[in-house]
């Protein structure tokens, strides 16, 4: 009989989130009626720029002719994309290769297979509470030892993240040799400025570690001294690999476009034969496993960077961002501890009263309607918190903010 991978079986059977929606479908099935207000999900809601839509039209136009019809796309993506991009960086002072650039169907995908590509036995360090797919895909890849009685897992080394460090992870007392790093963050809300992310692109030189760089948010990066790239840091071509996603910036979470940054300075160690650029390694990996992103996605995605493109994201953003500001002020002026929702769609705070964090997600949605997503799942240390996004219309933030103003 075939066997089965074991690491699979490691890893909780529903995905954290489904678990949400059970229970607010069990609610709906009492209350037919009751308008419940989304205040939960990291997905997106307002429809695809025009810009967007153009170009994707044209794509499809394209190739219904056969003069101009296109088969497979190149492994890393078509140039007219990756020009883009470079430019973008340039723009930011970063320059980077074409070679160094891979489009891929969203950053999800590249977070969970770089482990593809990078040895058995490496030491991984995530924060604490995180976002679940860095654990998931550290656990399927049989690195993460076996889970302790405090549901932490023996081989994977958790970054301190707590009040006490303003929601921000804090460096780890040993050595570890790839770090997951999310600025600004899903599930706190919280960046890095300069200063701090520096501090890890040195820790990295110094102990050779790689940092594994998740930008999927940076388009909602407003102050000046967080950077928008981890290439802002002296050094960290050589140490990290950055993660870029249109989900959330673009409306893409299901068209499906992001790219990744593989930097040919990157270099990893082999037992056999060296160093090696992992940048090598990845192109590999793609060669073989994928396809590439569909053209008429990739036409949708270079429409994100022209003039009118630009600026249709930025009235994206700034509506998220509205919402995000009025959720975030309101907790504030009833006196909750409260971070993130500066350069992030999200707000994290305490709950009051010591409330587990199940029992205010119930609370929620039985008395006001509402659905948030409780901190714990995205770790122990997220017990006690609760995530709003400002993810939803603004007629329904502004709805929801009154159904709980002065309730706390
Ligand atoms: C939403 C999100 C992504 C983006 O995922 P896609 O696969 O590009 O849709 C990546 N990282 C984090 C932390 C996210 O919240």
């Amino acid at each position: 009989m075939a066997l089965a991978n074991e690491n699979y079986l490691k890893t909780p059977e529903i995905y954290c989130f489904d678990d949400i929606d059970k229970r607010v479908n069990a609610y709906k099935l009492l209350h037919p009626t009751a308008k419940i207000i989304r205040l939960g999900v990291g997905d997106v809601s307002r429809p695809l720029p025009a810009e967007v839509v153009k170009a994707m039209h044209a794509a499809i136009d394209e190739l219904s002719v056969a003069d101009t019809f296109r088969g497979y796309s190149p492994p890393q993506g078509y140039d007219f994309l990756i020009e883009k991009i470079l430019k973008d960086y340039r723009s930011k002072g970063i320059t980077i290769s074409k070679e160094s650039v891979f489009i891929n169907d969203g950053a999800k995908s590249d977070i969970g297979n770089i482990g593809h590509v990078l040895g058995r036995d490496n030491i991984i360090a995530i924060a604490d509470p995180v976002y679940p797919v860095y654990e998931n895909a550290t656990i399927m890849s049989g690195r993460a030892g076996e889970m302790l009685d405090d549901q932490k897992w023996s081989n994977i080394v958790y970054l301190k993240c707590n009040e006490q460090t303003g929601f921000l992870p804090e460096l780890p007392e040993e050595r570890v040799d790839i770090i997951y790093l999310c600025s600004p963050n899903n599930p706190t809300g919280t960046s890095m400025d300069k200063t701090e992310l520096k501090k890890w692109v040195d820790y990295a030189l110094e102990n050779n570690a790689i940092i594994l760089f998740d930008a999927a948010y940076q388009a909602f990066v407003s102050n000046k001294e967080v950077p928008r790239s981890i290439y802002e840091i002296k050094g960290a071509r050589k140490v990290a690999v950055e993660i870029q996603s249109f989900s959330k910036s673009h409306g893409f979470t299901g068209i499906r476009c992001g790219f990744s940054v593989f930097p040919e300075e990157l270099i990893v160690h082999s037992q056999y034969g060296g160093n090696v650029a992992l940048n090598k390694l990845w192109s590999r990996r793609n060669a073989n496993y994928t396809n590439g992103v569909s053209y008429i996605v990739q036409r949708g995605a270079e429409a994100t960077y022209s003039r009118k493109g630009k600026a249709e994201m930025q009235q994206l953003i700034a509506y998220y961002k509205r919402n995000t500001t009025l959720i975030r002020n309101q907790l504030l002026r009833e006196g909750l501890t409260v971070y993130g929702g500066i350069d992030s769609p999200y707000v994290w705070f305490k709950i009051p009263g010591d409330m587990p964090s199940w029992k205010f997600f119930q609370l929620l949605l039985y008395d006001y309607q509402i659905v948030a997503t409780p901190g714990v799942v995205f770790g122990q240390a997220g017990e006690g918190y609760m995530r709003f996004t400002g993810f939803s219309s603004y007629e329904d933030t502004v709805l929801a903010l009154e159904r709980i103003k002065n309730q706390f």
